[in-house]
């Protein structure tokens, strides 16, 4: 490819460059594919051959590339075409060490594990500068940073989500996080800007200060005409810890292997997209609203799909889950309403009902103790398509997630004359449609194009309403249990969600004047150890006497419920558990032990502060 570049200008030698083209450096840190991540001094990129360009000079330096064998003399080559001499390949070569760029460094991606895939891979090719120099070369200079990204399926919402924009929040966070603010974000992939650009042009906002929108190539190019852009830094790729989900490259899809995210990451994303879009709150302080379900009127969302796997019956299930659960009900779908309205129809809902399919990631704006009901056309076993019960599961993001599936054949509606990736079938051989229409359920399967997966998974379902409410009443039963043990405190109420009283300037400014993460206002604090432990065995009563102060910082930090844990170990080497609301305690002397070994933390809200590293020793 550097060939390439340099021959398709060496055709006109005589005007020298005048734009100076500054040299590249690369700082890398990891030692994968998966895990490295680079950092890009002047990168250039060349539009004619779709490549990024590293233009090597005298001041540039490379740091962490990946090591292989280099020759560090020319192989003595003998072409065994054109002699009879044996070829010793050996004999002038030497070999060393050396980082090189020679290959793929780092996954252009976010959020898709086990790609394996060298077009999301990032790669440069290298450019002396004086060759750059030498010829007609014309190159845009840009002041902007930016952090690169290709998009997987930017016409999937689920893909849009977990892919891009998640990856894309924590990686901008990151850069801002270590004082490197400004970053804008460059989409490599040849796709139109797509449906859901919306969400993308996010990325702007008062919030990452960049007043924006991201580049794809086309709008890019639209603004340079020259032959390189270049940049003045550039990272490359999403944050790989927000995925919860693989989709089957080279293993059954599943939740990832090291689920990193929390539940409150997520929530906090949610809440970056919902203040990007300017949707409105419910203002939960109005009369009427109950302080613990967060409603003034209680209802359901169903999210319908218009095209494909679609609910047959979706206006009977829409009036027994009314009647059932005295709940009113709303149907929304990707077609008709805005993703601003979708959101905010979510956002307070008791319960959100949807067939399996990329619109059910948007249950991260449901509240928390909602609950999601996934349907599934019949033959698709719901534990082996799992990206939605794996987000419901996350913890900290408190769904109540139950899963429904047709098992009535009479209730499904096949398309065996669809296009195949719609899931038709006529186009396969006869025996092979037989096999497919036989067998039940679908078999487990690597992605994307079984056809057998396809075609049970793009049926159209009538919903059994009898069968459907055993399922959903077990659900509302959890949410009524959970409720019932949630203190009510102001604090828990508004806990997911911004404060009901903040107004839009006060987010704004939050936001742009704050370092981000998941915002943890509401999280437990946790406490330092306690202090001077004293205990005594009292041989008389068989007991110890333990007393101690409160952690120094628990004065400083608000705490609904405190207690203590304390843990008695005798020589018999069991260990017994106390719970102290107080700070002064008798519990039973373990065994007839003359000694004891003791341990307290200090347990705030629920969340437990430090334990003493070393047993305090009780003794008479
Ligand atoms: N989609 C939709 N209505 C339909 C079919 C699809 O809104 O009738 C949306 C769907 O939510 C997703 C995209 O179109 O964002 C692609 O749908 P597909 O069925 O290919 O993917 P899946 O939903 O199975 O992930």
């Amino acid at each position: 490819a550097v060939i390439t570049l340099i021959l398709t200008f060496s055709a006109d030698h005589e005007v020298a460059n005048t734009v100076i083209i500054p040299q590249s450096s690369i700082w890398c840190t990891g030692d994968s594919i998966q895990n490295r991540r680079c950092f890009i001094n002047n990168l250039c990129y060349s539009f004619e051959n779709d490549d990024f360009v590293f233009v090597r000079g005298a001041t540039s330096a490379q740091h962490g590339l990946p090591t292989v064998e280099q020759p560090v003399a020319s192989i003595n080559w003998t072409s065994p075409m054109t002699s009879s001499r044996p070829v010793d390949h050996t004999a002038h070569t030497s070999y060393r060490l050396r980082s090189v760029m020679g290959g793929p460094l780092t996954d252009l991606s976010g959020g898709v594990e086990n790609l394996n895939n060298r077009d999301y891979q990032f790669s440069y090719v290298e450019v002396l500068d004086s060759a750059i120099r030498s010829k007609k070369l014309t190159a845009s200079i840009l002041p902007d940073k930016v952090l690169i990204l290709k998009r997987f399926k930017p016409d999937n919402l689920m893909h849009v989500i977990h892919d891009d924009l998640l990856p894309l929040y924590y990686a901008l966070l990151e850069l801002e996080f270590t004082g490197a603010k400004e970053y804008r974000v460059f989409l490599v992939d040849d796709y139109e800007k797509g449906d859901f650009w919306n969400l993308y042009r996010l990325f702007k906002s008062k919030i990452f200060l960049n007043a924006n929108h991201p580049w794809t190539k086309q709008t890019l190019r639209a603004e340079v005409d020259t032959d390189l852009v270049c940049f003045s830094t550039a990272v490359v790729g999403g944050m790989p810890s927000t995925r919860w989900y693989q989709y089957g490259f080279n293993r059954f899809q599943g939740p990832v292997e090291k689920l990193q995210i929390t539940g409150h990451e997520i929530r906090s994303f949610a809440s970056f997209v919902r203040h990007g879009l300017e949707v409105p709150r419910y203002d939960i302080d109005k009369p009427h609203y109950s302080a613990r379900t967060r409603q003034k009127y209680p209802y359901a969302v169903i999210i319908n799909r218009k095209l494909t796997r679609r609910i047959l019956n979706e206006i009977d299930l829409s009036l027994a889950v009314a009647r059932e659960f005295d709940l009113r009900t709303v149907t929304v779908n990707l077609e008709t309403h805005s993703m601003g309205e979708i959101v905010h129809v979510l956002q307070n809902a008791t319960m959100l009902i949807a067939m399996h399919g990329a619109q059910l990631v948007l249950s991260m704006f449901l509240p928390v103790n909602a609950v999601v009901i996934e349907l599934f056309p019949l033959g698709i076993p719901s534990h082996d398509y799992t990206p939605y019960k794996t987000l419901a599961s996350i913890d900290g993001m408190d769904l109540i997630y139950r899963a429904w599936e047709n098992r009535d054949p009479a209730k499904s509606v096949a398309f065996p004359d669809r296009d195949p990736l719609l899931g038709g079938i006529a186009h396969l051989p006869r025996e092979q449609q037989d096999v497919i229409n036989k067998t039940l359920p679908v078999e487990q399967h690597f992605c994307c194009d079984n056809p057998a997966f396809l075609h049970r998974m793009y049926q159209d379902t009538e919903v059994d309403l009898k069968k459907f409410m055993e399922v959903a009443k077990d659900a509302m039963a959890q949410r009524a249990a959970q409720l019932e043990s949630a203190p009510i405190t102001k604090k828990k109420a508004v806990n997911t969600t911004d404060s009901p009283t903040t107004s839009k300037t006060d987010i704004a400014s939050k936001f742009s004047h704050q370092t981000h993460g998941a915002v943890i206002q509401d999280e437990p604090m946790s406490t330092s150890t306690v202090r001077n432990v004293q205990c005594a065995v009292v041989p008389s009563r068989k007991v110890l006497h333990i007393d101690w102060e409160a952690p120094w910082n628990l004065q400083y930090i608000n705490a609904n419920t405190v207690y203590y844990e304390l843990r008695v170990q005798g020589s018999g080497g069991v260990m017994q558990r106390y719970f102290s609301n107080g700070t002064e305690m008798e519990v039973p002397l373990p065994g007839s032990d003359k000694e004891a070994q003791l341990w307290i933390a200090c347990v705030v809200d629920g969340s437990y502060g430090a334990f003493n590293t070393l047993p305090v020793i009780c003794s008479a």
